[in-house]
């Protein structure tokens, strides 16, 4: 196993943040001028920690970046290159694999999963919030047209 070089595309990623990113300010935003009631990163079944819930409806909410959760219309297309391309490869579909496990203990827990893509919330943040309320998870959003690469083309 071949540890991790520094590239220049590492470090243009380092920079990105997890947790609080600017799509869940968002959507909590958003939640919250509809008056709904929820908490933040509350662990609710062993290794499951949703970003939100919403406990009166006992809705579990995940919201997945476009680029580390691969959305279908604006994740990574093209394969990694590069000293650490199988790295990244690697974790991309470690995330995923988790994504899909966060999903399961959730509503193993009796929990309704709702998951939002960054892109839905960056292009209509109230929409997204309505349909989480609704337990709605929708489709990754259809702006910017699918083949446009990556998250970073959206709007701030
Ligand atoms: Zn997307």
């Amino acid at each position: 196993m071949v540890g991790w070089r520094s590239t220049a595309e590492g470090r243009h990623l380092k920079g990105r943040r997890k947790a609080d990113t600017g799509p869940e300010i968002m959507l909590r935003r958003a939640l919250h001028a509809l008056g709904a009631r929820f908490r933040l990163h509350r662990h609710i079944a062993r290794g499951c920690t949703p970003d939100l819930v919403l406990p009166g409806r006992r809705i579990a909410v995940f919201v997945d970046g476009d680029y580390w959760h691969s959305c279908p219309a604006h994740g990574r297309r093209t394969p990694f290159v590069g000293p650490n391309a199988q790295l990244w490869t690697e974790k991309m579909r470690h995330n995923r694999e988790r994504d899909a496990r966060s999903t399961r203990l959730a509503e193993q827990a009796g929990w309704q999963v709702v998951r939002v893509w960054e892109c839905r919330i960056r292009q209509d943040a109230v929409n997204a919030a309505k349909a989480t309320l609704e337990g709605r998870t929708l489709g990754p959003a259809d702006w910017p047209p699918p083949g446009q690469p990556s998250a970073t083309d959206l709007p701030p």
